[in-house]
């Protein structure tokens, strides 16, 4: 992989959220890269790395990949989730979309519906929103947490901590157990969303995907950019890191994701497994009798 690619989403990525302030990530940075020519050369580079790794990935069959994307709407997960595994075989791969829980989900703790979409061994796992729904539109709609069915005594002001010491031990549990999660944070600015959700109104083509309540959320947004930050600083683990990514220039928020799945990927030293000796005399053997056909 070029160099500049690794080093692109480095930048990017925190590993201890301590000290972590949303404010020092600038959603229009887009790095050296100028236009998106360049960038664009270099996520087909990347989609055709990405290919190669996943194959590995699915044919040794040990680990698996989750990917978790979470933004503010019109941000741009949706794009970014489509270009940036176009290359990879479908049938090794499975996006799993969450909304507003169900009946049935809100009969069981907040972390029982992910259990259930994560991916297999061999495969990438894609979370258009997750769990972490439950400590931002939550948190800043309290009434969803008043109106499941938790009991009411569980309900305190220590509830965020609570969860996020669930999600730590959660994702440190995957972890250990050979699924390799790593979370991205595509950060639009303010005004960009705006121009996104005009663009939406105004273009007959794109009226399917305005949607009136995301309007109302965006005038939330203080609120959800103190939720943001403050997940980020209580998940943010080496084993979990989060990626905050820029996300005003959609060209460099994709590359920036691609840029981190392939270091993600080659850090996991994947190869197809060795033929053993038995095996190679089985496909000789093989070999001789389709020659031998008439
Ligand atoms: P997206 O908005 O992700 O592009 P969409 O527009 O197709 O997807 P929506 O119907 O908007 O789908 O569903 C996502 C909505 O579900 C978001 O507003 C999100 O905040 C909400 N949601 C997701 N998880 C939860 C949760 N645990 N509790 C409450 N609301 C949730
Ligand atoms: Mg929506």
């Amino acid at each position: 992989m070029p160099s500049s690619l690794a080093d692109l989403a480095e930048r990017f990525r925190i590993t201890n959220g301590k000290k972590f302030r949303l404010k020092d990530v600038d959603p229009g940075d887009t790095g050296k890269l100028k236009s998106p020519e360049k960038a664009t050369e270099l996520l087909r580079e990347s989609v055709r790395l990405m290919s190669e790794f996943q194959e590995k990935l699915y044919a040794q069959d040990r680990w698996a990949l989750l990917l978790v994307f979470q933004a503010m709407d019109a941000a741009g997960k949706d794009g970014t989730i489509k270009h940036v595994m176009s290359g990879v075989n479908p049938q090794g791969c499975e996006v799993s979309s969450f909304k507003a829980p169900s009946d049935l989900e809100l009969d069981h703790d907040f972390l029982w519906r992910t259990a259930k979409a994560l991916p297999e061994r061999g495969r990438i796992g894609i979370f258009n929103r997750s769990y972490y729904e439950d400590v931002l539109v939550v948190r800043v709609h309290p009434e969803f947490l008043a109106g499941g069915k938790l009991p009411p005594k569980l309900i305190t002001k220590g509830i965020w901590d609570e969860r996020f010491e669930s999600i730590r031990a959660f994702e440190r549990h995957l972890a250990r157990n050979g699924t390799v999660v790593r979370k991205f944070f595509l950060h639009v600015s303010k005004a960009e969303q705006k121009k996104r959700f005009l663009a939406r109104l105004n273009e007959p083509e794109k009226n399917w995907k305005f949607s009136a309540n995301d309007v109302k959320e965006r005038a939330r947004w203080d609120e959800y950019q103190d939720a943001y930050e403050d997940m980020i600083r209580h998940t943010a683990t080496k084993d979990a890191p989060w990626y905050v990514v820029p996300a005003d220039n959609k060209w460099f928020t994709r590359l920036v994701v691609a840029s981190a799945i392939i270091e993600t990927l080659q850090s996991l030293d994947l190869h197809f497994p060795k033929v053993d000796k038995a095996k190679l005399r089985e496909l000789a053997e093989a070999k001789d009798s389709l020659m031998r056909e008439k």
